[in-house]
């Protein structure tokens, strides 16, 4: 169907943060399959496991025990200090599952029209819960009826967190991304979070983390909620977690997760060896070469070359980031970067129409950091000046 505008190129294979085209063309990639390939194409650690897995047993359904998704699940629990896991197969489903159980943990608690406090320039999926609890009207415009019961209020906006929470008694949970990704790597104030934190727990809201995209290592820390001294009890992950197998998750503490019984929910697919053996082996990879610390270092180097070279130029709005989640803001819709930033091999996304974003793979060498930071950089200077 023609659900994406493809841009006319298609790889054949790739090395590290480098992927090969048709004719041989080498392109330096900044976009990681968006956000997904954090450890880069054809990782040594990712084709072994899998290839392994793929003679040993690929599949044998959430009927049977799985030891290997045992072991990924309680790896993740370790990591962020949540309970319990479930999985699907993308990042929609991990949110789906979130909804589900804040919806079941409402019930339990005698609220029966449940709401979950969502936001506006927000995004969590493409399926029909995930696009209610999405606030950006191209995204949902044309599939109504939506779902009930998602309120949505102003990103970095407390004040309207707090209004609601004073005149709704049917809330049970807030979700958010910590940033905005699609939404144009959208930082909040410092303090925005924990304020959060702190009216979910005054008034018994579940928080949930939508890591999917800032999960992972991605902004310097595993999951973005570690700057800030918060826990969620509910976090979705996905994207990079399996650098490139589809794999989903939703963790909880105990105190959600029990509103889940055995047949409350299922996957076919969720966990089974193939996949939890891919990303199992992208923890390992991440801890053994401390790629949270990798991602914080080059964030911040490549933060202040880009503001050396284009803070203060006219037409440059903003320059922000975490960790290797970079966004270069226009006063005006920049689109067609994309594809001159392709005619130069280089692979990077505008979102929103003028935000550039950046999600280079979390492996990238300093040298390659420079070159993307260069190429940009460039790019930009020649757009704006014409
Ligand atoms: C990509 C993304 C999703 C959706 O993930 P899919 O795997 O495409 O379903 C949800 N939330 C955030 C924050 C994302 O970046």
């Amino acid at each position: 169907m023609s659900t994406y505008k493809r841009l006319p190129v298609a790889f054949e294979s790739g090395s590290g943060a480098w992927l090969i085209d048709q004719h041989g063309q080498r392109y330096l990639d900044a976009l990681s399959g968006l956000a997904v390939c954090g450890l880069g194409h054809a990782h040594a650690a990712v084709q072994q496991a899998v290839a392994h897995q793929a003679g040993q047993l690929l599949h044998t359904s959430n009927l049977y025990e799985i030891p290997l998704q045992e072991r990924l699940a309680r790896k993740l629990c370790d990591l962020s200090g949540l309970d319990r896991v479930f999985f699907g197969n993308s990042g929609a489903e991990a949110n789906e599952a979130a909804i589900k159980l804040c919806r079941k943990y409402a019930h339990q608690k005698g609220i029966t029209e449940p709401v979950i406090v969502v936001m506006q320039g927000s995004f969590h999926g493409r399926t029909m819960a995930t696009i209610s609890a999405t606030g950006n009207a191209k995204i949902r415009d044309g599939f109504s009826p939506l779902l009930a019961g998602f309120e949505h209020i102003p990103y970095d906006n407390i004040d309207a967190l707090r209004e609601l929470a004073d005149s709704d008694s049917q809330i049970v949970a807030v979700m958010l991304e910590p940033i905005l990704g699609e939404g144009g790597i959208v930082i909040p104030t410092p303090g925005y979070l924990p304020s959060i934190a702190e009216i979910c727990r005054q008034n018994d809201y579940l928080l949930v983390l939508d890591e999917i995209q800032t999960g992972m290592c991605r902004t310097g820390k595993w999951f973005a909620w570690q700057h800030e001294s918060i826990k969620p009890d509910i976090m979705t992950l996905a994207k990079s977690l399996g650098n490139g197998v589809p794999i989903g998750a939703c963790l909880a503490n105990e105190k959600a997760s029990q509103a889940m019984l055995p047949g409350s929910h299922g996957s076919t697919f969720g966990g089974n060896q193939l996949v939890s053996s891919a990303a199992l082996a992208v923890i390992d990879f991440m801890l053994d070469n401390n790629l949270e610390q990798r991602a914080a270092v080059l964030g911040r180097d490549m933060l202040e070359q880009f503001s050396g070279t284009l803070a203060g130029l006219a037409g440059v709005k903003d320059i922000r980031g975490a960790g290797l989640m970079i966004g270069i803001e226009l006063h005006e819709d920049c689109t067609e970067l994309v594809e001159l930033a392709l005619a130069q091999h280089l692979l990077i996304n505008v979102t929103v129409g003028n935000v550039v974003r950046l999600l280079p793979p979390l492996i990238i060498s300093e040298a390659e950091a420079e070159q993307i930071v260069d190429t940009v950089c460039g790019l930009i200077q020649k757009f704006l000046c014409g």
